[in-house]
């Protein structure tokens, strides 16, 4: 069954839509768990690429869904709404800081709220420039790809008024020094990007993610966004945190930035907002998202069934205290991780907040070169062992941990016992890397 079903996908499934796709059938997903059609049981440590927060298939996301469509399954929000989109952008604004009016933009993915922002702030703003980081993720659409600087999107044809500028990575500093790497990277900033290429009277916003996810789980320094932040405010530029991936609890806080207490102009989520239903949102300034009337909106923007989903995911996530979860759990994983680095010289750096965790692969500590098919096994091996992890990062090379909310200690132990036979089966040169390659697709 479940190989004529992947043939079967194969033929029909169009390859743009994806990537390396593990290389099971999936029957059902429940919790922290993932079933495939013969029976098999893993451990997800993606959440599905950080959309399952509150795990998969939560019952009470569903009772609320269901009521909810066969009360009110579609109306046009745009046109005539109706009080669950209302109920959910007065909840996102309530946890959302900052001290000033806000408003909410409702969209289905991360892509088309990255979207709303590469059009809407220069509008507001009446400024034509962004300023985004090299190796961020943002999203597949025109904006949202122009905003990126991760080489998945680098080959794309996007809007030229974006410069990107390094992300403060202290593994790998961009200007060589981890101890000054904040004053290194704003320096850079001020002194030659904004005085040649982005003068910042032509800026209208700078877009980072608080962790950098997909460009490999990248901690900044403590410093970094405070004073980034500092700047923003000096020469009245917008700063917006892409949350879609750590936002929402993952990092231990409700938000990333909310570590450092820097207050945003706007906020984009996504991904694990609508508790596995398709909706984004940009929490943001009213001047930003009242700019215009009807510029960026989609037909089932804020239908009550995504919104529904959504009221309740947040709700769920204060009831079952995901948020403290995430912080306790996380920091008992990144421990017991921080003790397999100590067993394996490959584990180069192990770092992240909360369930946001990244292990970087090098071939040896002292030149970091980027161990991507030792990544790419370790994947692998834990695959065949019931355990999901994905690799990122703009070398691919770095395992990935961003597991539902809700993953016990227990789970952890499991986890760490599969990552460490993993570990030793590729020691012991145990891996069949003509099944890695081509899982990783090479
Ligand atoms: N922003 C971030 C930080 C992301 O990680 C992603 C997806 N990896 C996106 C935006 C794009 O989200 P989507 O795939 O839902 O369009």
């Amino acid at each position: 069954m479940s190989k004529t079903f992947l043939k079967a996908e194969e033929q029909v499934i169009a390859n743009s839509l994806k990537i390396r796709f593990y290389p099971i059938a999936v029957q059902s997903a429940k919790g922290t768990r993932i079933t495939g059609q013969n029976g098999t049981e893993y451990l997800d440590l993606t959440a599905g690429w950080a959309v399952a927060g509150i795990g998969y298939g939560h019952p009470r996301v569903s009772s609320k869904l269901k009521e909810q469509y066969e009360s009110l399954s579609f109306t046009s929000q745009l046109s005539a709404p109706e009080p669950t989109m209302v109920s959910l952008a007065e909840k996102l604004i309530k946890i959302t800081p900052g001290d000033f009016p806000k408003k909410v933009w409702l969209g289905h993915s991360g892509s088309d709220a990255n979207d709303c922002i590469a059009k809407l702030v220069p509008l507001a703003k009446n400024r034509t420039r962004m300023i985004s980081f090299m190796g961020s993720y943002h999203g597949q659409t025109m904006g949202s790809l122009s905003l990126s600087g991760h080489p998945a999107q680098s080959q794309f044809i996007g809007s030229g008024n974006v410069v990107k500028i390094p992300y403060p990575n202290p593994y790998r500093p961009p200007f060589g020094e981890t101890d000054r790497l904040t004053d290194q990277v704003l320096q850079f900033l001020e002194q030659e990007v904004f005085k040649t290429i982005c003068p910042p009277e032509h800026t209208a916003g700078i877009i980072i993610e608080g962790i950098q996810s997909d460009g490999g789980l990248i901690v900044p320094p403590e410093n970094f966004l405070p004073r980034l932040e500092m700047l923003c405010r000096r020469y009245e530029i917008s700063l917006i945190f892409d949350e879609v991936k750590v936002g929402l609890g993952r990092t231990g806080k409700w938000f990333s930035f909310d570590h450092y207490d820097v207050v945003p102009d706007a906020v984009v989520l996504g991904k694990s907002l609508g508790g596995g239903l398709p909706i984004s949102a940009v929490v943001a300034k009213k001047e930003i998202l009242d700019v215009g009337t009807g510029i960026h909106m989609f037909t089932t923007s804020g239908n009550p069934v995504c919104s529904v989903a959504s009221l309740e995911t947040l709700q769920i996530i204060e009831d079952e205290r995901l948020i403290e979860n995430a912080r306790v759990n996380g920091e008992y994983f990144l421990k017991e991780l921080e003790k397999l680095q100590e067993k394996y010289e490959w584990i180069g750096d192990v770092r992240g907040k909360g369930l946001a965790i990244g292990v970087e692969l090098v071939e040896d500590r002292f030149t970091k070169t980027p161990a991507a098919e030792k990544t790419a096994a370790i994947c692998y091996r834990c695959f065949e062992l019931g355990l999901l992890v994905f690799y990122v990062g703009i070398n691919s090379n770095v395992i990935e941990i961003t597991p539902p909310l809700t993953i016990s200690k227990e789970e952890i132990d499991l986890a760490i016992s599969i990552l460490d036979q993993s570990f030793s089966d590729l020691q012991e040169q145990k891996i069949n890397m003509d099944l890695v390659k081509q899982y990783a697709g090479w």
